[in-house]
């Protein structure tokens, strides 16, 4: 078994006979059959190839294939969206009359899917505070079939302990899900710890680039078989092209989480001595709540910092404005620094009390730390923080 690195620039579809050294790009639909035997063959599942594009295709393969050694995951499928990994997800292995346990901290649409629309298909579920373990067993019901968590969380950067988690799991029989999109499995690979699937908004840092949106699902043959099954038949796949792409992408994964990292743990340690700043969350700071968890199952801290700015709303919008280099968008996980300000802008919609509950405060910046050189990134957002004064 070769090393991650190695697995991510070296697994690549077989050469075609033009002998290409990149792999070519697929962009096709469908694919032949020799004859009707084969054809026959392929459909009752007898024989194992490429059908049509919607199933799978050489792409999404590779791109599944490099997923699965850099998770330590049996099988997988390639979604157009993180989104849709995690819908097909819950979709595939849950029924009416189950019942499915998250922690509250977890990506405002998976939050849609859980509160909103569950409920119309007779799924009920609770939420669970990553702050309090000690809650959770209690919250497990008979009728619990699955446990979904973030860690790190988006945007509040908590963190819960997977070893404890997976043990929690197995011991009641219930599917753990793990969200592992801002660690990458380059820093953490939570089927290790216990999680029987792994989702993964690849929009976020496999891409890397800001440039496609995509996603995937990985873990235990026997799950990801009803997932593919249901997805296969709904459609929810990643298209060739972007496959293409996230799969050129994961061969510079590791460096640049390296440098997401270096550059994440420089600005969090400046910012921490900040006069205008009140808190600094960032996993490899010992000032983090769980700094210990962090770094038991982390090996790295992570492209992300949140700090809460003195001034509460206003003054973090005022900060945004007066950035100059570092862009104001949804994204995160790209080559150039983002900012955001959580309360005005992706959860507005929230009111304050609820806001608090899931670790949002009024003042709250999340950094998603670029690979621009460190000492630019860090000269735009001081200027940013002395302007907004
Ligand atoms: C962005 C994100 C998602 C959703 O992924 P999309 O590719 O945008 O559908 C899910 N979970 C986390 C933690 C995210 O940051």
């Amino acid at each position: 078994m070769k090393k991650f690195e190695t697995n991510a620039i070296r697994t690549q579809s077989e050469k075609t006979e033009n002998r290409e050294h990149s792999v070519p790009l697929y962009l096709t639909s469908s694919f032949t059959f020799e004859d009707a035997e084969q054809m026959r063959a392929m459909f009752a599942d007898e024989q194992e190839g490429n059908i049509y594009s919607r199933f799978s295709n050489p792409n999404s393969t590779e791109f599944v294939e490099k997923m699965c050694q850099m998770e330590g995951a049996e099988a997988g499928y390639a979604t157009a969206s993180g989104m849709s990994a995690i819908f097909a997800s819950f979709m595939a292995l849950l029924k009416s009359g189950d019942h499915i346990l998250s922690a509250s901290s977890i990506f405002g649409s998976t939050h849609t899917i859980i509160t909103k629309f569950l409920p119309k298909w007779g799924i009920e579920h609770s939420y669970a505070d990553m702050n309090k373990p000690e809650t959770w067993e209690k919250l497990i019901q008979k009728n619990t079939k699955m446990i979904f968590v973030e860690t790190p969380s988006n945007p509040g950067l908590d963190i819960i302990d997977l070893e404890w988690l997976g043990n929690l799991a197995n011991k009641h029989n219930i599917i753990l899900n793990v969200d592992n999109c801002f660690a990458t499995p380059f820093i953490q690979q939570p089927i290790k710890y216990g999680a029987h699937l792994v989702t993964h908004s690849a929009t976020k840092y496999i891409d890397g680039q800001g440039r496609v949106v995509g996603g995937i699902v990985l873990g235990k043959k026997e799950l990801i078989k009803e997932i593919y099954t249901l997805c296969r038949s709904t459609g929810p796949a990643l298209s060739p092209f972007n496959a293409w792409v996230l799969s050129k992408s994961l061969e510079t994964l590791s460096i640049r989480m390296e440098r997401h990292c270096q550059n994440a743990h420089k600005l969090a340690g400046l910012l921490e001595n900040h006069p205008d700043v009140l808190q600094v969350r960032y996993p490899f700071l010992l000032s983090h709540p769980q700094f210990e968890i962090a770094k038991k199952q982390m090996s790295m801290g992570g492209g992300i910092v949140t700090f809460e700015i003195k001034g509460g709303i206003e003054r973090g919008r005022k900060f945004l404005d007066a950035l100059q280099m570092c862009s104001l968008t949804a994204n995160l996980g790209d080559t150039r620094t983002i900012a955001t300000h959580p309360a005005s802008t992706t959860h507005a919609k929230l009111t304050e009390e609820e806001r608090k509950e899931i670790g949002i405060t009024p003042g709250m910046v999340r950094i998603s730390v670029g690979l621009e050189n460190i000492i630019d990134i860090i000269s735009d957002i001081e200027q940013a923080l002395e302007k907004s004064r």
